[in-house]
């Protein structure tokens, strides 16, 4: 038998598959299996894309593996992995590296034991004690009892939320109160324990019920028969839609049936879109497949995969980024041997190496996390209508601020009411020119009212760090970045100016290299500052800060539940606050400038805008209490702004789908970009030019080059390809960059191309 390897290295001239001769002691080498290959002199791990009867080459010429891993990847998934490389202009090794079982060739992936927990419960003497009969207790120990009366809990929970520490929880046990045992748990469940339980099964209310019925209705109906990877029986390979499109045919008429066709969820914030989804993944389940969840950044919004694993147990899988590679290697094992069954992660869960996927859920599917930074650049929203669509499984997103390219694409299914009835908080937008300070008058007396009341209020500015940038009294100077062309941003805290690009970092000044002077100027307001602010004017509220410089120090899940958890208070942050958190008792959201993200020249800054101020006034007024919402921005005028106010989303899409179509914007054209850099100007910009010329000639349109600002030491030059005919562009813009990578005549240049940028 001959195994055709795609090996897993970097380099991109190194092109696959090669043959290799597979010999008995390897008989169950098959589609997916990772293999240690023989290259030349050295040794490389590589994935069987193919299987075949015979080869080209000779027998005597072709090597054999050396041995196979245990792990190996769903054939779908080899498909799907290749199918990314093409659809986003990387390489075979970089797309088959996404689906590979977490550690693979780093020697860290092999099966470990799973993570104990030691887990402490009530004795009888512990309920006797509670009851008032028998010693007396230490305040922490009591605070231990009273949190353990609803039943056993773990001892870090108890730490962390009754504030009976370790310590604490030893002397109970040496009083024969409680008794601790180890337990043996599912890594990622840790994350999400406890978050999102807010009462168990419900009646649905009637729109839930007929969004749900909607959703049943073009669910598949069960497993498809008939897989594929029979020994010696080749494997058709799926390239991009123009090369491969017999291979997809040769798919489609083998897995048989059709694929559904994807639907929207759009319901407004707080409309129950979760408990439908939970409920369409039940059916899922009890018709034998699979599903697979795709949610934002898990740390930042536990509380749905919380609400997964509160309904289904040991049958999900949290693939959490924060998990260490071992775990996330044990959540892989679990679900690829069946035995976990729903697969709940960020946007790498869409590949999850889940059998018979009948349902797949994008959750906040506006959310940018979906969108990979580093290549291949993939966007999982995409990717899971690729994989749902080969698999037959239906792709079901969802939003209360869905993308102009989902409703233009998908059938809707609208939830136009929250659950509760509660109407949505009135919006009050208020123009800042001429405003001192960074708080208006109007948001000043409304967070008043809430100091007053005690509730709870959520500020939103995205910009983070003290002041935006400093300047010089005395001469102008302004300090920026030595390796970006961008100003410094003051973090107080730390004492350093930082920047945001790139991460360098330095002492704050006490005075000017340049002239000397110590008058050093701040501009702009950032959220450490904000929050400063905000303490001293909610006094005694406390303020809760949430952005990347809190969530780097681990404090992210710490913040939201302990803003959660008291009785009032301010949540301030970037755009991490108004992600879908559920909070029943928020009576205010405030947006400070709000029109910053419409300042930039991007044709997504109208859906930013209007998604970030729709969202976090999805936060308030939920469970009962009325919310309101003041918007600060220089034009409050901006249509985007004006939409979100009036929560009048059917208006802001139709404003939008006809802009971008008359500008050929996505859906109506699909946009590339490309970055050629070098760390002198000259090499980038010769590489751009003559990657111009290229995709001009196959009379593809394309935009530049356009110098970029400075960045990480490297120039910068950009071309952008609007074309309404993806395929052919994406076909185009890999025939160049292949040809121009390969010219060596250019110099050092490296190239970054953006299918669908964000
Ligand atoms: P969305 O995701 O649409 O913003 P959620 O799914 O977070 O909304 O639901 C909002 C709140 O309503 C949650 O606290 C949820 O538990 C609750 N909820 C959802 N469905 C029902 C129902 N049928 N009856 C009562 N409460 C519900
Ligand atoms: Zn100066
Ligand atoms: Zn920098």
């Amino acid at each position: 038998m001959i195994a055709r390897v795609e090996p897993l290295t970097t380099a991109r001239a190194l092109r696959g598959p090669f043959d290799y001769r597979v010999g008995d002691a390897l008989a169950d080498v098959a589609v997916g299996s990772v293999l240690v290959v023989p290259f030349g002199p050295r040794r490389l791990l590589g994935v069987v894309v193919e299987v075949a009867e015979s080869s080209d080459l000779p027998p005597e010429r072709l090597a054999e593996p050396i041995e196979a891993l245990e792990a190996d990847v769903p054939a779908e998934l080899v498909r799907l992995g290749l199918w990314v490389a093409d659809e986003y202009v990387s390489t075979p090794a970089r797309g088959l590296a996404l689906v590979l079982p977490p550690g693979t060739g780093t020697g860290s992936g092999r099966r470990t034991r799973p993570r104990a927990s030691l887990t402490a419960e009530l004795t009888a003497a512990g309920r006797a004690a509670l009851a008032g009969d028998g010693p007396r207790l230490g305040s922490r120990q009591r605070a231990g009892l009273e949190a353990l009366a609803d039943g056993p809990a773990r001892v870090a929970d108890l730490g962390r939320l009754a504030g009976c520490d370790h310590a604490a929880v030893r002397r109970l046990e040496q009083r024969g109160l409680v008794s601790v045992a180890r337990t043996v748990e599912a890594p990622g469940r840790a994350a999400v324990r406890g978050v999102g339980a807010r009462g168990g099964v419900r009646e649905l209310t009637a729109a839930q019920e007929r969004a749900l019925a909607e959703i049943v209705a073009a669910l598949p109906a069960g497993p498809r028969r008939g897989r594929p990877a029979a020994p010696g029986g080749a494997v058709a390979v799926g390239g991009s839609d123009s090369r491969a499109g017999a291979g997809d045919t040769a798919s489609a008429a083998r897995e048989g049936a059709a694929a559904p066709a994807p639907l929207l969820l759009h319901g407004v914030t707080g409309s129950g879109k979760t408990e439908v989804y939970l409920r369409a993944v039940e059916e899922v389940l009890a018709r034998g497949m699979t599903a697979i969840v795709l949610v934002p950044e898990i740390g930042l919004t536990p509380q749905t995969a919380g609400r997964f694993v509160e309904r289904f147990g040991d049958t999900v899988a949290i693939l959490h980024s924060q998990l260490t590679v071992r775990e996330r290697y044990d959540e892989w094992a679990r679900l690829r041997s069946g035995a976990a069954r729903v697969a709940v992660g960020p946007r790498s869960a869409v590949f999850a190496p889940v059998q018979d996927v009948g349902l797949i859920v994008v959750d906040e599917e506006h959310d940018g996390s979906y969108k990979q930074d580093g290549d291949p650049r993939y966007d999982a929203r995409h990717v899971a209508e690729r994989r749902a669509r080969e698999a037959g499984a239906l792709l079901l997103a969802g939003s209360a601020t869905p993308r102009p390219e989902s409703v233009s694409r998908h059938r809707r299914i609208r939830l136009a009411e929250r659950v509760d009835g509660s109407a949505l908080p009135p919006v009050e937008l208020v123009a800042m020119a001429g405003v001192q300070g960074p708080l208006h008058q109007r948001t000043r007396d409304a967070l008043d009212d809430v100091r007053r009341t005690g509730e709870k209020a959520i500020v939103l500015l995205n910009r983070r760090g003290w002041s935006n940038f400093l300047t010089c009294g005395g001469c102008g100077r302004v300090w920026e970045c030595p390796n970006c062309d961008v100003t410094l941003v003051l973090h107080r805290g730390e004492g350093r100016i930082a920047c945001h690009h790139c991460g360098h970092r330095e002492r704050v000044p006490d005075r000017c290299p340049d002239c000397g002077s110590v008058s050093l100027a701040r501009h702009g307001v950032g959220t450490e500052q904000l929050g400063v602010e905000l303490i001293r004017l909610m006094d005694p509220l406390p303020v809760f800060r949430l952005d990347a410089d809190t969530a780097a120090r681990g404090g992210a899940g710490e913040a939201l539940e302990r803003f959660e958890a008291a009785a009032g208070g301010v949540l301030v942050g970037t755009q991490m606050v108004a992600k879908g958190h559920d909070f029943p008792d928020v009576t205010l959201g405030v947006v400070l400038d709000a029109d910053a993200t419409l300042r930039f020249p991007d044709f997504r800054a109208e859906e930013r805008t209007f998604a970030l101020v729709t969202q976090l006034a999805g936060r308030s007024g939920r469970g009962g209490r009325a919310g309101r919402v003041v918007v600060q921005a220089l034009d409050p005028e901006a249509s985007a702004l004006r939409f979100a106010a009036a929560h009048d989303s059917d208006g802001f899409l139709a404003g939008e789908l006809a802009r971008r179509e008359a500008l050929g914007y996505p859906p109506f054209g699909s946009l590339i970009r490309i970055v050629c850099s070098s760390e002198e100007p000259e090499p980038a910009a010769s590489a751009a030019e003559a990657l111009l010329a290229r995709i001009r000639g196959a009379a593809i349109p394309v935009l530049g080059p356009a110098p970029l600002f400075r960045l990480k030491g490297r120039e910068r030059f950009q071309l952008v390809v609007k074309a309404p005919d993806r395929a052919a562009a994406i076909a185009a813009v890999r025939a160049a960059v292949t040809a121009v990578a390969a010219d060596r005549s250019h110099g050092p240049v490296t190239y970054a191309v953006d299918v669908d940028p964000q």
